[in-house]
């Protein structure tokens, strides 16, 4: 998807206004009805309909008259509302390039005033496969909450509060920096997923550390259910960093077991693969690491790990990831896994304006509103990265 921060510079505090009416709006309302917006908003002279055309120009708002005349944000006017947040709030002040594309973020380098480059990680949960959210929406159609805004939100902040807690713990993960609605800034990891890396210059140090760090997560009471070569970035001196949360689990969790193993055997088969090492054998003779010498051979055995589940809950709880949060976001997550990405045929990626199946909120995002200062603060001050790529090495 692309993210033209340009259309930022131009939008007025009417704009915003507007666009945060409806996100408030889409609590109660899959297509929010134009008069409510207009109520919300509260600008005289019917200046709240000139201003949704002007959002609808810009792919902000999208415009539904199927059942009544109605209006619900868009992927891009969501990140407008969180990037004009943090923009506010100091946390960075310009926009660069986009170094990452996951099935269900889009990444960018972003810049503070002083020129550090970090990194926001935009969550699109429901990107991939809307239609899996609307025929999953059954198992939680007690809840009026569940759609793409709200779980795109708290993938975010079950991010930022699993990377705060576990950089807290001493475990290498970006710095967590700020996060808002679906937005997480962190520090920017200068390396590359370990799946870019052809050779290495100590493999068994390399997976030694990260074998080691499943297991410390594990003694802390968490699996991080997707530790694999494109969650692992490594940099020049071989230092490894872990990325990626919003799908970690307890060690209390029922299948905790299956998700260690599957995590442990990802690692296990990449550097077999890509190292040639044969690391079944050598476990078995490590010291250092508790082995299964059953029919997997040499497999770690989660069971013998002394756990502590829900060691970080409290640090967790802190960052306003509540328990609550973790289930619903835990429900979606495996929906998706049992559909097995049956969706990904009808992605429907590129402009989540068009994904009519998406339209499933009830409640969301607007939530705290506005943390975030008086609306329309000026927004000017977003410079465009130009040359993201020099000051990316800086
Ligand atoms: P997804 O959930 O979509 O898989 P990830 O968090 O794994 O998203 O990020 C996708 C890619 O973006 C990573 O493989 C990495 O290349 C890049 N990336 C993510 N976070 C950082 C970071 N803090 N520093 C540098 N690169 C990052
Ligand atoms: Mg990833």
């Amino acid at each position: 998807m692309k993210l033209d921060v340009n259309a930022l510079r131009y939008l007025s505090k009417d704009d915003f206004r507007v666009l945060t009416a409806v996100e408030m709006g889409m609590r109660n309302h899959e297509i929010v009805p134009a008069e409510l917006v207009d109520r919300i908003a509260g600008l005289k002279h019917g200046g709240t309909y000139k201003v949704l055309k002007n959002l609808l120009k810009h792919k902000l708002v999208h415009h539904d008259s199927s059942k009544y005349d109605g209006f619900r944000l868009t992927y891009l006017g969501y990140d407008f509302l969180a990037i004009k947040t943090l923009v506010n709030r100091g946390v960075f002040s310009a926009v660069g390039r986009q170094i990452g594309v996951g099935k269900e973020s889009d990444i960018f380098e972003v810049a503070t005033e002083d020129g550090t480059v970090l990194v926001m990680k935009l969550h699109r949960l429901g990107r991939v496969s809307f239609r899996a959210v609307k025929s999953k929406r059954d198992y939680l159609s007690h809840r009026s909450s569940y759609n793409w805004l709200y779980l795109s939100r708290l993938a975010a902040l079950k991010e930022f509060a699993f990377m705060k807690a576990l950089g807290e713990h001493e475990f290498p993960v970006p710095t967590a920096i700020d996060c808002n609605r679906h937005c997480v800034v962190m520090s920017l990891i200068q390396g590359y997923p370990l799946v870019q890396v052809k050779q290495l210059q100590n493999p068994d140090d390399v997976f030694e550390t990260i074998i080691g760090l499943i297991v410390r997560l594990a003694e802390h009471g968490l699996i991080h259910c997707d530790f694999n070569e494109f969650n692992i970035m490594i940099d020049d001196n071989e230092k490894i960093t872990m990325i990626d949360f919003p799908q970690m689990v307890s060690v209390s969790h029922r299948n905790a077991k299956m998700y260690f193993d599957r995590d442990i055997e990802c690692v296990f088969k990449f550097f077999r693969k890509r190292f040639n090492l044969s690391y079944e054998e050598e476990r078995e003779h490590d010291e250092g690491l508790v082995c299964d010498s059953g029919e997997d051979g040499g497999r770690l055995c989660f069971s013998s790990i002394e756990k502590s589940a829900g060691f970080l809950d409290k640090e967790l709880a802190a960052s306003g990831f509540t328990t609550k949060d973790q289930d619903d976001i835990q429900k979606y997550i495996e929906g998706e896994k049992e559909d097995g990405g049956e969706d990904d045929a009808e992605d429907e990626d590129e402009d989540e304006d068009d994904d009519e199946d998406g339209d499933d909120e009830d409640d969301a995002a607007a939530e705290e509103e506005d943390d975030d200062g008086p609306i329309g603060v000026q927004i000017s001050s977003l410079k465009i990265a130009d040359q993201p790529e020099e000051s990316a090495t800086s």
